[in-house]
């Protein structure tokens, strides 16, 4: 058969549905037929069969521990060949007769040993199961005693040991049933082929209990309705073993909840009363059967006080467990936010200690998302729990360590103010150390924000001084991460400030108070008008003009700069189109749009120009869009991703506010953009200041050798015009032509002027040509590569010397 059709015959269960029908067929011959030739036949034929299937189905399955399954293999075997010697050893005298025993009682001992088997994979506490198990079975092994075994040795005209061996028997049984208990007990996976095996131990019993019936009266071999229950036994458990869920009979569980549930007390309930039940019923005179009643109920009193004690001890640690967990974080194991918050008030309690004041630092990792995102989860994890290590292994012993959030950290601490200016530094510097495998060799800074109490504050609660530490903390992104800032509070006014924006913003969204300006930008050659740069506008009815460069961050942080972004996108492109409809503007005019980082990590971001651009009607090369050097910094194979399908739809990726960031050459090649514009802060000083020319000229070059088209920003003179154009820059934008104007007045001005309309403007100078391709050699263009790197060289150095001027440090020689 292809093994197709045997893999869907076993994982749809058919399999076992047809060993069930032919196992019931078999009955029919079985009872039908009469003389011991056939039934015999059909018995060993369906037990045979059994035997099979338990060894097969675990390999046909595939699964790892087999070898309970071959255990109960191998009890079918003996019991069938028990059973076919049985009539022959009970018409026997003297030793022979014990021939099926010996087959028999080894049976019990493999079914026992494999049904053992599946109980070793539970995983969890099993104590409650087998004190169930076992109250049950204290309280069948009573009754089994008392009402089989002790009239199986009294039957007189026999052997002591063959009425010996039958007064065993229904002790086997206890044993067995207490095994089925412990399994039934303690899972809750309840397949069919789970099922059926219970059903197939049951039948067993059911077979033992007639036969245990009547051996009371001396009979061992009874008739092939005595042998029923193991036909139909044999049927099911090998029906068992070639069912799917065979796999979960054996597998790893965890142990179901171990209540009292009312299965369980119908199947212990009557097991307590046995004791009681029997001394009522029987007629009890003998000394045995006292000892027996006194010696199982005093074992059921036992068991059932050592399952009290168990359930309340096993509740207390539950709770105590419970209370952990709410209470910590489950990956370090530190106090989490509840938690602190108990600490920190229980330390405000304590008399104020002169110059020990209480400190609290809350820490931000940097970048954090940026290791999620790149390493994965795992990755993230383990950052998480070498920070707290890290932590842990810096603090006094009397400072409080807690997790807060995904990657925030608070700590607590008494002490000076020294102490706690070292700690700070400290805690930033064993950060700085780079971690080891999975996110190996990655730095992980953190971005601290320190609170204290202080009489000038007033009585404070934990609540306020974290407020304080969060909002300290937030400065320190602010003023560029990786480093503290000690609480003030000018800064709650702040953030005050930048939650009323947010609420405002909102707002303005739904009540159209957000406009687009637009300036243009010129050819420096001819002056003329090659594209425009939309700028975002906020009428405000109560604050007035609110700056772009206060609500953009806000909406960053916020992430109300999805929404934001898109209305500017569509905005834009319906006026451009629009321009283009009244033939304001010519075909090769291009508009400059911002997209602000987060923009960038949403990976539709392209699928939803797409859509505009179709929508308006225009192709892709209309477009610019402008993004910071942060997002090349920070990318990812996703941001890269967007980047890749946004040069692929013809829109030009330029690199805005060029040279106030990293200014690194090698993130301009790794991405693909298309230019760059010269912050003003350079243009600024063209005319004035030779570092300021070097570096336009330094970056100039660079962009020449690597194909980029160059814009200058915020050019406001003639001066500084000239200067950018015996630069070789292609492209200004500045006050110098105008500043960003209404688009009716961007119409009026720039259509009606030249003679013939949209005359003055020219199209976009597409610079990049890949490296590598034919119009350059590999020579030139390493050699071009060469001059970039040199140019890197001093804009880089450039760099560094107006950020140490700005922090008033000495600069660099
Ligand atoms: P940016 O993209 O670098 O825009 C240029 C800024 O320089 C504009 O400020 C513009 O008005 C100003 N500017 C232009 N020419 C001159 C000049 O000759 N001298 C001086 N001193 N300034 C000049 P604005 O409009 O206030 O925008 C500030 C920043 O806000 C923009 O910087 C941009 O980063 C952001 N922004 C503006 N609109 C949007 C937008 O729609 N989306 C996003 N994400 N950011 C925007
Ligand atoms: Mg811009
Ligand atoms: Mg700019």
């Amino acid at each position: 058969m292809p093994h197709a059709v045997v893999r869907t015959t076993l994982s749809s269960g058919l399999a076992s549905g047809m060993f069930v029908f032919l196992g019931l067929l078999a009955a029919i011959p079985y009872l039908a037929v009469g003389g011991a030739a056939v039934p015999g036949l059909a018995f060993a034929v369906v037990a045979a069969a059994a035997a099979a299937a338990l060894a097969l189905g675990p390999r046909l399955f595939r699964l790892e521990r087999r070898w309970p399954w071959r255990f109960l293999a191998g009890a079918c075997i003996v019991f069938l060949l028990g059973a076919l010697i049985r009539p022959w050893a009970a018409s026997q005298v003297g030793p022979e007769q014990l021939l099926s025993d010996a087959f028999i009682i080894p049976g019990y001992v493999l079914s026992f040993v494999g049904l053992a088997g599946f109980l070793r994979t539970r995983e969890g506490e099993r104590r409650h199961a087998l004190l169930d198990g076992l109250l049950v079975g204290v309280g069948a092994a009573v009754a089994a005693v008392l009402l089989f075994s002790k009239p199986a040795v009294e039957v007189a005209d026999r052997s002591a040991a063959v009425s010996g061996l039958a007064a065993i028997y229904p002790l086997f049984d206890v044993v067995l049933l207490l095994l089925v208990l412990n399994l039934a007990f303690s899972t809750s996976f309840r397949g069919l082929s789970y099922l059926m095996l219970m059903a197939s131990t049951a039948l067993l019993l059911v077979g033992d209990i007639g036969y245990a019936l009547i051996g009371r009266s001396g009979d061992l071999t009874g008739n092939r309705m005595y042998d029923l229950p193991f036909l139909f036994s044999s049927v099911l458990i090998g029906a068992a073993a070639l069912h799917p869920t065979m796999r979960e009979v054996g597998g790893r569980v965890r142990l179901p909840v171990q209540a009292w549930s009312s299965w369980r007390l119908a199947l212990i309930g009557p097991a307590l009363a046995v004791p009681f039940a029997l001394t009522a019923a029987l007629d009890v005179n003998s000394a045995l059967d006292r000892i027996v009643l006194a010696s199982g109920g005093a074992v059921i009193v036992v068991l059932l006080l050592a399952r009290a004690v168990s359930a309340v001890q096993g509740y207390a640690a539950a709770q105590r467990r419970f209370q952990y967990q709410a209470s910590h974080d489950y990956l370090t194991g530190l106090p989490n936010r509840a938690l602190l918050t108990d600490h920190v008030s229980r330390m405000l309690e304590q008399p104020a200690v002169a110059n020990r004041p209480l400190w609290l630092y809350f820490l931000d990792l940097d970048g954090f998302k940026l290791i999620n995102d790149s390493w994965g989860h795992e990755a993230g994890d383990h950052v998480i729990v070498e920070v707290s290590r890290r932590l842990r292994r810096l603090l006094p012993a009397d400072a409080v360590l807690s997790r807060v959030g995904g990657d925030e950290f608070v700590i607590a601490r008494v002490c000076t103010e020294a102490e706690a200016a070292v700690l700070a530094d400290a805690v930033l510097a064993t950060l700085r150390e780079p971690l080891s495998a999975p996110a190996g060799g990655v730095v992980v800074a953190a971005s601290v924000g320190v609170a204290r109490t202080c009489v000038t504050l007033g009585d404070l609660s934990a609540e306020d001084l974290l407020r304080n530490a969060d909002t300290a903390m937030y400065q320190a992104k602010g003023d560029g991460r990786g480093r503290w800032v000690m609480f003030d509070p000018t800064m709650l006014d702040r953030a005050r400030e930048r939650i009323g924006i947010e609420s405002a913003l909102r707002q303005a969204l739904s009540n159209r108070q957000l406009r687009l300006v637009y300036q243009p930008i010129m050819t420096l050659g001819d002056s003329r008008v090659a594209g425009a740069e939309a700028l975002i506008r906020w009428d405000h009815p109560q604050r007035g003009a609110v700056p772009p460069a206060v609500f953009i961050p806000v909406a960053e942080e916020t992430g109300l700069i999805a929404e934001v972004g898109q209305w500017v996108l569509r905005e834009a492109l319906c006026q451009l189109a629009q321009w283009r409809a009244d033939g304001v503007v010519s075909d090769l005019f291009w508009i400059s749009i911002n997209v602000s980082p987060r923009q960038l990590r949403n990976p539709r971001l392209a699928e939803d120009v797409a859509a505009a651009l179709a929508e308006y009607g225009l192709p892709g090369c209309a477009v610019m869009l402008e993004i910071t050097e942060s997002v090349m910094v920070d990318a990812n194979d996703a941001t890269d991703e967007v980047l890749a399908k946004l040069r692929a739809l013809g829109i030009r990726l330029v690199v805005d506010d060029f040279g106030t960031g990293f200014s690194a050459l090698g993130y301009l090649r790794r991405h693909p953009v298309t230019g760059v514009k010269v912050d003003r802060s350079f243009v600024g000083g063209l005319g004035a200041s030779a570092e300021d020319e070097e570096i336009v000229r330094a970056v100039a070059a660079m962009s020449f050798a690597l194909r980029l088209s160059v814009v200058a920003e915020g050019v406001e003179s003639p001066a500084q015009r000239d200067v950018l154009r015996t630069l070789g820059v292609t492209y200004g934008q500045g006050w110098l032509w105008s500043r960003p104007i209404a688009p009716e007045t961007f119409a009026a001005r720039y259509a009606a002027r030249g003679s013939g309309r949209g005359r003055q403007f020219v199209g976009p100078v597409d610079l990049r040509v890949e490296p590598g391709s034919d119009d350059v050699g590999t020579e030139q263009f390493e050699s071009t590569m060469n001059r970039a790197r040199q140019t890197e060289a001093v804009v880089a150095r450039a760099d560094v010397q107006r950020r140490n001027a700005a922090v008033g440090a000495h600069r660099l020689p």
